[in-house]
């Protein structure tokens, strides 16, 4: 694996490092760490529009998309630099789940009137939308979900329940998966739907999160209509075109480099702070116990490099991103872990001027509890690896 960056790749990653830093002077005050900063407040929400619209202007919504669909055909290694310095200065402006997820979908499996429709609002950050594929009762067994789709003339009418649907109530659309035919094996009965947020029978509630932000929804359809087009791919292949394994970068960079991000601040905050007459960073235990942070946050960048070097090598990297995934997940609730120890008592304060950091490891300990969860969990993760990584056998023998 080569290490080293081009020279136009190093102009690149200027060009993006220039473009954040200046648009990140214009973030809201109390601007945070996770997906509640951007989802979970109207001014949050706006900001992160403001900077999709921004970023579409330049191209950058679509570095990796194919020429013919409007996009600037770059690899993997530009995308990573790209989320690198995105992640790095917290910025939002991405939708992940249009942009990365059913993008790169639409693109091998959908019509060209999806295409035509969905693909060119997306690119210009007009339209917004969500993932509902999790439910009450399915979630890391996703193919035992319950939703039900019937076929009727032209169009199919859904009944069912999502949940967990991050950001749905900013969403415009979201793309879920549906039972439509319950007498096959549960993989091969579902479908593949796009849903208009504002089809009547279509009604949602938020569900806050344990910080108190509204970053979920539940979505509830009952009798909803939608016309035929709105199915992707064949009717009962839903499952298959869920595991396309997309052509965007999937290294988990962005969060490894608001990692370092955050350790950089804890190393400033130790150094500003005095207790009993010296500063945190004059303590061993604390300069080790971040010293010890800084080397993994290394390891975890050299984990997500090679992840974007075996794509862009044409390979599909299964178990080195879900080993990638499992270790930034972990590695952001040991930062804020250490961090909270270190600030000691005023590190569980927040909104109040004794808050260090401006509370950003209150929040950080709240909100990285659910990223070894989302995306598949840290177990499932690990299962994947064993099994698709190391072929251990799925059963113990
Ligand atoms: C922050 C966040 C954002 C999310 N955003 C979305 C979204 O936008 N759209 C959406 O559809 N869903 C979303 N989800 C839901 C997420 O996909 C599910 O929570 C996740 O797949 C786990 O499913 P579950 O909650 O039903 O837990 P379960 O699947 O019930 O798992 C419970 C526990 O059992 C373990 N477990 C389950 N199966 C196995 C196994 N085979 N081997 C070993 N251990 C196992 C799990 O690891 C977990 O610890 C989000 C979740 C979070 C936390």
């Amino acid at each position: 694996m080569d290490f080293r960056f081009t020279q136009e790749q190093e102009a690149l990653r200027k060009q993006f490092e220039t473009f954040f830093e200046e648009v990140m002077k214009e973030a809201p005050a109390d601007w945070g760490i996770g997906l509640e900063s951007m989802v979970g407040s109207d001014e949050g929400w706006a900001f992160h529009c403001h900077v999709g619209r921004k970023l579409a202007e330049r191209g950058w919504l679509t570095l990796p998309w194919p020429k013919e669909y409007g996009g600037q055909a770059l690899s993997h290694i530009e995308q990573l630099i790209f989320n690198e310095v995105r992640g790095y200065h917290r910025a939002p402006g991405i939708d992940i789940w249009g942009l990365e997820m059913l993008a790169p979908t639409l693109m091998i499996y959908g019509t060209e009137e999806q295409k035509k429709e969905h693909l060119p609002p997306m690119a210009r950050a007009e339209s917004h939308w969500s993932q509902a594929w999790s439910e009450p009762n399915a979630g890391s067994d996703l193919a035992s979900l319950t939703m039900r789709a019937v076929e009727e003339g032209d169009d199919f009418v859904l009944n069912g329940q999502k949940i967990w649907a991050t950001g749905a109530h900013r969403a415009d659309w979201t793309f879920t998966l549906a039972r439509t035919d319950p007498e096959q094996p549960r993989h091969r009965g579902l479908s593949y739907f796009l849903v208009d947020l504002k089809t009547p029978g279509v009604s949602q509630r938020t569900i806050p999160d344990m910080a108190g932000h509204e970053t979920f929804t539940e979505i509830f359809f009952d009798d909803v209509r939608i016309p035929r087009r709105n199915l992707v791919g064949e009717k009962n292949q839903g499952w298959y075109l869920t595991l396309v394994t997309m052509n965007l970068e999937r290294s988990g960079i962005g969060g490894i480099a608001e990692s370092r991000r955050t350790i950089e601040e804890l190393i400033q905050f130790a150094k500003e702070t005095k207790r009993d007459g010296e500063t945190l960073w004059e303590n061993p235990f604390v300069r080790h116990r971040i010293a010890q942070l800084a080397i993994e946050a290394e390891v975890g960048r050299a984990m997500a490099y090679r992840v974007a070097w075996v794509q862009s090598k044409g390979g599909i990297p299964a178990r080195e991103a879900s080993a990638a995934k499992v270790y930034s997940s972990e590695l952001g609730q040991r930062i804020a872990y250490t961090g909270c120890q270190i600030m000691g008592l005023y590190g569980q304060v927040k909104s109040s001027k004794w808050a260090p950091l401006r509370g950003r490891f209150e929040r950080a300990y709240q909100a990285c509890v659910g990223m070894n969860i989302a995306a598949g969990t840290s177990e499932i993760q690990r299962n994947i690896i064993a099994t698709r990584g190391l072929e251990l056998p799925r059963e113990p023998r």
